[in-house]
């Protein structure tokens, strides 16, 4: 399954969600850290998700 990398506009975090399309197009990811909805989707999965700096 495909990896999405998001942010949290509040916090700031980044993070990542393993979902499957369907889970992709119905489920509004939330941020680990603090549980806001208020996230966008990063880059996609073909960046390398280990290697970016914080
Ligand atoms: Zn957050």
């Amino acid at each position: 399954m495909p990896v999405y990398d998001y942010v949290c506009l509040d916090c700031h975090k980044t993070f990542e969600l393993v979902l499957s399309l369907n889970e992709h197009d119905n489920e509004s990811p939330k941020c680990p850290e603090c549980g806001s909805t208020n996230v966008e989707q990063e880059a996609a999965e073909f960046f390398a998700v280990t290697s970016r700096k914080s």
